[in-house]
C-alpha cells in the first residue's frame, strides 16, 4: 500500500543537473542539455520509494526568485501557491556562491528545503572541502551530496525528502538586512497583518521583502486586498531601486560569511571556466571563433557523412534495379521506382548528415559552448534591437524551428518574444540541410562545406537584420537588457550527445515515413497522370500546375520543376529534394539524380545557389507556421511571417542568381 503522496518540487539555477536528477529519480526520458531555460514547461514524474509515492515537478531553472522572467515567476508561484511538501534545490557544488543566492531566497519563502549538492565529483576533483554538517546547521536545511550523472546520492536525497516531509514547518534563519531596511520590513508586516487571508497564503516577511524590492508581480497580488492603498502609500515614499540593490548586497554578504566558515577553498578563485572564457568570449576573438567552429562543424558533417551516403546510395540503386527487373505492371513500377525510391530515397540519403550534425550540435551544447555563443552575440544583437537571450531559441532553430519557437517563452518581454519568433525560422533548420547537401555537393564539389556554412551565416544575418527592421518599424522601443550567467564548461558526454542525436534524428526519420513519403506520392500521382502522358512531362497534371506557377519564379531563373518542388517544400523542407528526386529521377539508379540535375541546362551553379537561398529563407514549413500561430496567438502574425519570409526569399534568390550569373559565367 502506498501512503498519501509527497509533493516535491525540484528547483535550482540553470545547468546544475535538475533534469538529470529528475530523470535519475523518475526514470523519465527527457532532453538533458545545457540551454539555460530549456525546461520551460512544468514536467511531472511519479516515483514510489520506501512505500511512499513522490510526485516530482521539475521547475524551470532560475537564478533568483525575483519577477524578471516568466521562468522565475513560474518557479516561485509554484512554490508559494501550490505549496509543495518539500522543495529540493539542486546546486552546483563548484559554484556555491552563485547557487546559494537562490537558497537565501528560498529560505525566505519558509518552505521545507533540502539542498542537493550536485556535481560533487567536480568539486572533489578540484579539491574543495565543504563542511557539510556545519553548513546544514547554519542554514537550517538538509544537505545531500549528489553526482547525478552517475546516479550517486539519489537514494540519500529521497530519504532526506521523506524525512523532511514529515517534519512540520521548518525554522529557517533570517537574513538580516540591517536596521534601516529591517525597520521598513517591520512596518510593512504590521500593515499586511490586517489582511488575514493574505497572511494565510504568503509568509509576511517574504511579502514585505518583495514589496521593498519593488516586485510588480507581488504588488499585483495585493490588488484585491483592502490594505493595498496603505501599502502603496508607504512604498511611494521610498526609493525601491536602492533598497533592492542593498538587499542583494546583504544576501551576498550573508553568503560569503557563510562560505568563509564552511569552505576555505570555495570562494574567490579563478576557475577553469573563467580562464577559457577569457579567450572564447573575448570581445574581438569571440565572433571569429564562433564562426570558425561552425564552419568546422559543417566540414566535418560533410566529410564523415560521405561514406555512409555512398552505402545508402548503392542500396537504393540495387532496390531500384530489383524493382525494374521484377515488376511488370508499368504503373506500379513507376510508383515504386520514380515515386517512392527516387523521392523518399533521395531524402533518406541525407540521414547520415542529419545525425552527424545533431551529434556535433549536442556536443557543443553539452560542453556549455552554445550558451557562450549567445553571450558573444549579445552585444551585436542588442545594437540590432534584439536581446542576447533571443539567440538561444535562435540557435535551437539550427535543429528545428518548432521547439525553437516554443523556447521563445523564456523571453519576458512580449515585443522581444514576437520579434524572436518571427526571425527564428531564418536560422537554417536540419530539414534544409539535405537540400544544401544535394545541390552544393552536385554543383560545388569540394567547396560544398563552405557553401553550406555560408548559407547558415546568411540565415543568421537575415534574422538579425530583420529584427533590426521590425524593431525600428513595428515594435518601437529598446530590447530589454539581461545579465547572462554562463554555465560552467563540462566535458561533453558522448552518451548524452548520442541520445540527443537519436531523439532529433529519429524525428527526421519519422518525417521521412509520414509527411515526406505522403508528399512524394502526391507528386508522383500528379506526374503520372493523366493516363498516357510521358511521366513528369509538361503535359502531366504537375506539369500544367508547374507551368501555371512558373511565371512567379521565372524572373529569378527558376523553371516549373523548381517551382513545384518549392511549393511542396511547404509540407517539410526535405520535400524540395523529394520532389526533385521524383521529377528528375529515372527510377533506375539513385546516383543518377546528381547527373540528371547537372544535365538540365536550366540548373546552372547560380540557379542551384538561388534554390538553396530560396529554400533557406522562404515560408517556414507548415509545422513551424502552425506553431507561430499558436505561440503568437494571432493569424495576423502568422500570415505576416509567411509573407515576409517569402518576399525576402524571392528578392535574395533573385539577387543571388543575378550575381552568380556574373561570377560563374
Ligand atoms: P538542468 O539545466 O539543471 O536541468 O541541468 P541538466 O540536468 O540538463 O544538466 C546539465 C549538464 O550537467 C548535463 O550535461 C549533465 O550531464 C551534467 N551533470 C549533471 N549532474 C552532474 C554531476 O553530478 N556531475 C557532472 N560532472 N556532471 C553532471
Ligand atoms: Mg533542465
Amino acid at each position: 500500500m502506498v501512503e498519501n503522496k509527497i509533493r516535491v518540487a525540484l528547483t535550482g539555477n540553470p545547468n546544475v543537473g535538475k533534469t538529470t536528477i529528475f530523470n535519475a529519480i523518475t526514470g523519465a526520458r527527457q532532453k538533458v542539455g545545457n540551454w539555460p531555460g530549456v525546461t520551460v514547461e512544468k514536467k511531472v514524474g511519479i516515483k514510489e520509494y520506501a512505500g511512499r509515492a513522490l510526485e516530482i515537478v521539475d521547475l524551470p531553472g532560475t537564478y533568483s526568485l525575483t519577477a524578471y522572467s516568466a521562468d522565475e515567476v513560474v518557479a516561485r508561484d509554484y512554490i508559494l501557491e501550490e505549496k509543495p511538501d518539500v522543495v529540493v534545490q539542486v546546486l552546483d557544488s563548484t559554484n556555491l556562491e552563485r547557487n546559494l543566492y537562490l537558497s537565501t531566497q528560498l529560505i525566505e519563502t519558509g518552505t521545507s528545503l533540502v539542498l542537493a549538492l550536485n556535481m560533487s565529483d567536480l568539486a572533489e576533483k578540484r579539491g574543495d572541502e565543504i563542511n557539510i554538517s556545519l553548513l546544514e546547521k547554519l542554514l537550517g536545511v538538509t544537505l545531500i551530496r549528489t553526482t547525478a550523472n552517475e546516479d550517486k546520492g539519489i537514494n540519500n536525497l529521497l530519504d532526506a525528502v521523506i524525512s523532511k516531509s514529515g517534519s512540520g514547518v521548518p525554522l529557517l534563519p533570517e537574513i538580516e538586512y540591517g536596521n534601516k531596511i529591517e525597520e521598513k520590513i517591520h512596518r510593512l508586516e504590521t500593515i499586511l497583518a490586517e489582511d488575514g487571508a493574505l497572511m494565510n497564503r504568503y509568509p509576511s516577511r517574504w511579502l514585505s521583502v518583495k514589496l521593498l524590492e519593488g516586485d510588480e508581480n507581488v504588488r499585483s497580488k495585493l490588488s484585491s486586498s483592502n490594505i493595498q492603498p496603505e501599502v502603496e502609500k508607504f512604498l511611494s515614499g521610498l526609493n525601491l531601486e536602492e533598497y533592492e540593490a542593498e538587499m542583494a548586497d546583504k544576501r551576498y554578504e550573508f553568503i560569503s560569511r557563510l562560505l568563509s566558515q564552511v569552505c576555505t577553498t570555495c570562494a574567490g578563485e579563478v576557475s577553469h571556466s573563467d580562464m577559457i572564457d577569457k579567450v572564447l568570449t573575448n570581445r574581438y576573438l569571440g565572433i571569429p571563433i564562433f564562426l570558425t567552429l561552425m564552419w568546422g562543424m559543417f566540414e566535418l558533417t560533410f566529410t564523415f557523412a560521405t561514406p555512409f551516403m555512398e552505402i545508402i546510395d548503392i542500396f537504393f540503386g540495387l532496390l531500384a534495379g530489383a524493382v525494374a527487373a521484377n515488376i511488370d505492371s508499368s504503373w506500379l513500377a513507376s510508383l515504386l521506382g520514380d515515386g517512392i525510391i527516387a523521392g523518399v530515397g533521395s531524402v533518406v540519403l541525407f540521414v547520415p548528415n542529419i545525425f552527424i550534425l545533431f551529434f556535433l550540435l549536442a556536443l557543443l551544447e553539452d560542453s556549455g559552448y552554445l550558451a557562450r555563443a549567445a553571450f558573444i552575440m549579445d552585444r551585436l544583437m542588442y545594437s540590432m534591437g534584439i536581446q542576447g537571450k533571443s539567440f538561444i531559441p535562435m540557435l535551437m532553430g539550427f535543429g528545428c524551428s518548432v521547439p525553437a519557437i516554443m523556447a521563445t517563452r523564456t523571453l519576458e518581454d512580449e515585443k522581444d518574444r514576437l520579434i524572436t519568433m518571427l526571425v527564428t525560422p531564418f536560422m537554417s533548420c536540419g530539414a534544409r540541410m539535405p537540400v544544401y547537401v544535394l545541390l552544393a555537393g552536385t554543383f560545388f564539389g569540394k567547396q560544398a562545406g563552405s557553401v553550406i556554412f555560408g548559407l547558415y551565416v546568411l540565415g543568421i544575418i537575415v534574422a538579425i537584420l530583420s529584427a533590426r527592421l521590425f524593431r525600428s518599424v513595428i515594435f518601437k522601443g529598446k530590447p530589454s537588457s539581461f545579465i547572462m550567467e554562463l554555465p560552467p564548461y563540462h566535458r561533453p558526454s558522448a552518451g548524452n550527445s548520442l541520445k540527443h542525436m537519436w531523439n532529433q534524428g529519429s524525428l527526421y526519420l519519422k518525417r521521412v515515413g509520414t509527411v515526406i513519403a505522403g508528399g512524394v506520392v502526391v507528386i508522383w500521382l500528379l506526374a503520372y497522370f493523366p493516363q498516357g502522358v510521358e511521366y513528369g512531362s509538361a503535359e502531366s497534371y504537375i506539369g500544367s500546375l508547374g507551368k501555371l506557377l512558373e511565371p512567379l519564379v521565372a524572373p529569378i531563373g527558376f523553371d516549373w520543376k523548381i517551382a513545384i518542388s518549392l511549393i511542396f517544400g511547404f509540407l517539410a523542407k526535405e520535400v524540395v529534394i523529394g520532389s526533385l528526386g521524383t521529377l528528375y529521377g529515372t527510377g533506375a539508379d539513385e546516383g543518377m539524380l546528381s547527373s540528371a540535375l547537372l544535365a538540365d541546362p536550366i540548373l546552372t551553379p547560380a540557379v542551384a545557389l538561388g534554390i538553396m537561398v530560396f529554400t533557406l529563407l522562404y515560408v517556414p514549413c507548415i509545422g513551424a507556421v502552425a506553431v507561430i500561430k499558436k505561440e503568437s496567438g494571432s493569424w495576423k502574425w502568422m500570415l505576416f511571417a509567411a509573407a515576409y519570409s517569402t518576399a525576402v526569399a524571392w528578392i535574395m534568390a533573385f539577387v543571388t542568381v543575378k550575381i552568380g550569373n556574373i561570377i560563374f559565367a
